[in-house]
């Protein structure tokens, strides 16, 4: 490494960091980056003819807010319309379940609408209050009890409400009353509609975000080992020392925290509190069958699965996959040890929901995990957050990025905030 120090030391080579790093002014800045290639969780990884991200990773932009990501780079991003079903009693359902009462049988139909017309004006602000509040006992036991229950690892009543409903849809009650008698039929929420590149995956697109930059800046396979916040020393590969004026990081929040050294008492014991959800997945490669079938995810409430959404890469981009074969994450809602155990366990869904014929038909299985995938906003969440940040400002350290900012965010948002960050300290 030639450079011992710089103004702005970035610690992940994701898109929060290589974006943060292009809309800089300053040429004095470096990114160390842990893996051998750039793009975070938002690279693709191709094997056997199979791409798979890390899980879905599908680009949500906001016109007039982020949409400037479309003309970034010179890849083709085709803007697909979401098709979305949830496997509930052996069927496939239109998502939303809150606009798709129609599909449930008769009592279950009833159930989920007068309890809805019925529903309680609670108090208490916990994610469980809130969805009752929206949506009554019926649909919450139904779908959105077991469904979160599954996602998060921790039930509804222990999370804070206003931080988790960012991502559920919430419709009128003209909705979901029309929705009990034929469906809405129009597709609702913050993702039904998303950009993917055309012929190509996300690894790509980072590929191309990390291709602006200045190479002889961007350090791959150099970890942050440590940091000593006193003299605003890093320490990477080998105990190379590199003194920097403020350090970004773009990684978990409980990992940074873990490689500072001499945090005061009360800093790490908010550190100690902060949980984050580890996320099991399956990539998998299937053979196509007549069956298939034409949906981009599908959301598996029922807690008998251990599967709560499966996606289809190669629905969305069929190149993700070999003619004949088709491309899959499963996300899975409890731990399991290796590729052989997790297929197990999910190989009867997969029948059930006429994926594959028999096991034969799976071609490639591979077994993989997020360690903070979602801070989970429990009880500490807010108190922690905010005593950790304000600390971590007085010594010139910078979250940046959903890891980092232990908050729940996609790429567009935190592409969109590492250039504002950037125009930010531009201009300071
Ligand atoms: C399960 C899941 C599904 C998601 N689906 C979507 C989706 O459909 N659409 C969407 O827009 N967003 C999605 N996201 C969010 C998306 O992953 C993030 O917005 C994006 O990855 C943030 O990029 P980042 O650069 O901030 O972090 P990251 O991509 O995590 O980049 C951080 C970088 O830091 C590096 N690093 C780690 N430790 C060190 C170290 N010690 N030293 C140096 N470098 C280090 C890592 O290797 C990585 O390259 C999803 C996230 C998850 C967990």
């Amino acid at each position: 490494m030639q450079k011992k120090s710089t103004k702005y030391l970035i610690a992940g080579a994701g898109l929060s960091g290589l974006t943060f790093a292009d809309f800089l002014d300053s040429d004095d800045w470096l990114i160390i980056e842990k893996e051998r290639l750039p793009g975070g969780y938002s690279a693709t990884d191709c094997q056997e003819g199979f791409c798979f991200d890390w899980t879905g990773h599908w680009l949500h932009l906001k016109k007039g807010i982020n949409d400037w990501i479309r003309d970034y780079t010179k890849l083709h991003l085709q803007k697909v319309e979401r098709k979305a079903k949830i496997w509930f009693r052996g069927n496939y359902m239109p998502y939303p379940f809150q606009t798709n009462l129609a599909s449930l049988d008769r009592s279950l139909r009833l159930e989920c609408l007068r309890e809805f017309l019925q529903r309680p004006r609670l108090e208490g602000n916990s994610f469980a209050d809130v969805l009752l509040s929206n949506f009554g006992r019926g649909i919450y036991k139904h779908f959105l009890l077991p469904y979160n229950s599954k996602l998060w690892g921790v039930s509804p009543e222990k999370m804070d409400g206003e931080y988790a409903m960012k991502y559920v849809p919430r419709p009128d009650e003209s909705a979901v009353i029309e929705g009990a008698s034929k469906g809405l039929g129009k597709a609702l929420g913050y993702n039904n509609c998303f950009y993917y590149p055309r012929r190509g995956t996300m690894g790509d697109f980072c590929h191309q975000v990390a291709s602006r930059l200045d190479e002889s800046n961007l350090y791959l396979d150099w970890p942050l080992t440590k940091v000593d916040l006193d003299s605003k020393t890093a320490q990477s590969r080998g105990g190379q020392q590199i003194n920097y004026e403020k350090l970004v990081f773009t990684f978990s929040l409980a990992d940074f925290m873990s490689l500072c050294h001499s945090l005061p008492p009360r800093i790490k014991q908010y550190s100690n509190q902060l949980t984050g959800r580890k996320i099991y997945f399956l990539d998998l490669g299937i053979k196509d069958n007549l069956y298939a079938r034409h949906f981009h995810w599908c959301y598996i409430p029922e807690p008998q699965y251990k599967v709560y959404r499966l996606g289809q890469y190669s629905e969305v981009e069929p190149s993700l996959a070999p003619a004949g074969c088709r491309s899959l994450y499963l996300e899975l809602s409890s731990p399991f040890s290796n590729t052989r155990e997790a297929l197990e366990a999910v190989e009867p869904l997969l029948k059930e929901m006429n994926l594959i014929n028999d096991s034969k038909d799976i071609v490639f299985s591979r077994l993989r995990s997020i360690s903070d995938g979602y801070a989970v906003p429990d009880n500490n969440y807010y108190q922690a957050r905010k005593e950790i940040f304000s600390f971590l400002k007085k010594v010139d350290i910078i979250p940046l990025g959903r890891f980092a900012c232990w908050r729940y965010s996609s790429m567009g948002e935190d592409m969109h905030r590492a250039r504002e960050l950037a125009f930010s300290l531009n201009n300071s």
